[in-house]
């Protein structure tokens, strides 16, 4: 009998109640481990219910109270890190080292949160006229909802509720069914870290699940992150339901490698950015823009480094890349190889096929593909339009730093970008004109830190706030502003005209 995943509503573990549920599996072996419960509405109206009730005394906690329970939190997280790390590799298929990196840059933005006292500190005026102050405060929103995808089961949670819930809202985490158990035990870390029950509560879905946090009237704020056509339409919806809407989409993100740049350190950025977490990053780099003459030096190096990829069971250390995560992803992945070579790009490198038994013991029923590398992409065909979000790289070959910038403007996503060069003004150049989110220069993923916030531009981000940083903090909270005055400074008489400062 396999594990049954459910919620955790008012500090506690709950039993799905829908009759609804779906298979979690380890893609590395393609065994079921565990079926997860699927939320109908009342169960997520009881989550939103539960959270609400706890809002007016974790609003009225001070900053400071609130921070020691995120520093309580950041403490256990430190002492679980491996656990959870594990806990993600088993579902998500991501190899060990890498999820231990996806825990760590979580655990950054809970440091972050840690510091709310200072982040939520207004702005005063002393004297906007005579006998007047005025200022600016920030309040929580209340109960604030986090949908998330599969391929950050912990570090994107992470970018939504440390901020939202030290500010004073909170939280109902929908995370994907794909991967939940890592959500669960984080709820766990929270209510022994000494969160009131009901502050995070967790509620395994899907579309139903969603849908009954767009349009619970008491779910004020929703942040979203996977692919563009939910994010769109999280966005719309929610907005509709007149909630704060922050929606991360999907991504095509290109490396441009200028004639001038190291060749070595080109080749091992789009290996480690192409390949890595086997493409199922939104930062993933999935273009190779190719300047000049740079595409005959690089290539021999990157076919080679492409075909001894260690694609191995993702717990083993010596891999670099695990299996896909789920079995129908492998085939949407492997269709886009085939659609790649009708469309007539030179398929250099072919990830098809590859045998499982290869990766380890017991992983011959996984979901496993090899690296995939095309050359000759244009930008009419799909294989460039799309986002693949599977272990594919494409090179598009272009004469000069213009063009590039032109092609990547014209793309309809704008997450990440990088570029690498040794020059100087081609870099300050690419960074101005540049019209995506988050730009690197000589480095292939500039996820920014947690102080610093993410989010793309074009469609690969709806709304005006980015995740995280003082941008979260903003996302989080409303501004209220107090105009004050006592009876000694009043004057004599009603006013009929606009106050000026006197
Ligand atoms: P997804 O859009 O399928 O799912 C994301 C969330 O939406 C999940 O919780 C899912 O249960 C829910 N969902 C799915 N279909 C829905 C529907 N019809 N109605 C309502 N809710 C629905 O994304 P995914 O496959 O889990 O994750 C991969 C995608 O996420 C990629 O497109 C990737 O680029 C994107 N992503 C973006 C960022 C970013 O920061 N921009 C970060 C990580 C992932």
């Amino acid at each position: 009998m396999s594990t049954a995943i459910a919620h955790y509503i008012q500090g506690q573990p709950v039993a799905n109640t829908s009759g609804r549920a779906q298979d979690v599996t380890n893609p590395a072996t393609g065994a079921v481990t565990a079926q997860v419960g699927l939320a109908g509405v009342d169960q997520v109206n009881a989550a939103v219910a539960a959270a609400q009730a706890a809002f007016p005394k974790w609003a009225d906690t001070p900053p400071i109270r609130r921070a020691r329970v995120m520093f309580k939190f950041l403490e256990l997280l430190n002492r679980h890190k491996d656990e959870l790390a594990h806990l993600i590799t088993a579902e998500h298929g991501k190899v060990f080292t890498d999820a231990q990196g996806e825990v760590s840059r979580g655990i950054d933005i809970v440091e972050f949160a840690c510091g709310i006292p200072q982040l939520l500190k207004g702005d005063f005026t002393e004297q906007v006229s005579t006998g007047i102050d005025n200022w600016t405060l920030r309040q929580p929103l209340g109960v604030v909802a986090g949908i998330t995808p599969f391929n950050f089961p912990v570090m994107v949670p992470m970018w939504m509720f440390p901020v939202a819930i030290a500010a004073g809202n909170t939280f109902v985490l929908k995370p994907s069914p794909t991967d939940p158990s890592a959500s669960l035990r984080m709820a766990e870390l929270l209510t022994e870290a000494g969160l009131p029950d009901g502050v995070f509560n967790v509620v395994q879905g899907d579309k139903v699940a969603v849908d009954a946090l767009l349009e619970n009237p008491d779910v004020k704020a929703i942040s979203f992150v996977g692919s563009t056509p939910i994010a769109n339409y999280i966005y719309e919806t929610g907005a509709r339901h007149g909630k704060r809407v922050q929606a991360l989409g999907g991504a095509k993100n290109h490396m441009v490698v200028m004639p001038d740049a190291d060749i070595d350190q080109a080749v091992d950025a789009l290996i480690g950015a192409g390949y890595g977490s086997a493409g199922e990053r939104c930062m993933a780099i999935s273009v190779a823009v190719l300047v000049g003459d740079v595409a005959d030096r690089l290539l021999p190096k990157l076919i080679e480094r492409t075909k001894t990829l260690q694609v191995l069971d993702g717990e083993n250390l010596a891999a670099e890349m695990g299996p896909i995560v789920t079995r129908a992803a492998h085939e949407r992945i492997t269709g886009y190889i085939d659609l790649g070579v009708k469309e007539g790009a030179k398929l250099l490198v072919d990830g098809r096929g590859f045998d499982g038994a290869k990766a380890g013991a017991g992983c011959a029923d996984g979901f496993w593909m090899g690296g995939t590398l095309f050359d000759h992409v244009t930008p009419e065909m799909r294989i460039y339009k799309e986002e693949i979000f599977g272990p594919v790289l494409g090179c598009v070959r272009v004469d000069d730093l213009a063009a590039a910038v032109d092609l990547i403007n014209a793309h309809e996503f704008g997450n990440g970008v990088s570029c690498f060069t040794r020059d100087g003004n081609v870099a300050r150049e690419f960074g101005r004109r540049i019209q995506v989110g988050m730009v690197g220069i000589n480095v292939p993923i500039p996820v920014p830190m947690a102080w610093h916030g993410f989010g793309g531009w074009k469609r690969s981000l709806f709304g005006d706030m980015h995740a995280y940083g003082e941008e979260g903090v903003r996302f989080y909270t409303k501004q209220k502003s107090i105009m004050q005055r006592w009876p000694e400074s009043i004057g004599k008489g009603a006013e009929f005209v606009m106050p000026t400062a006197k």
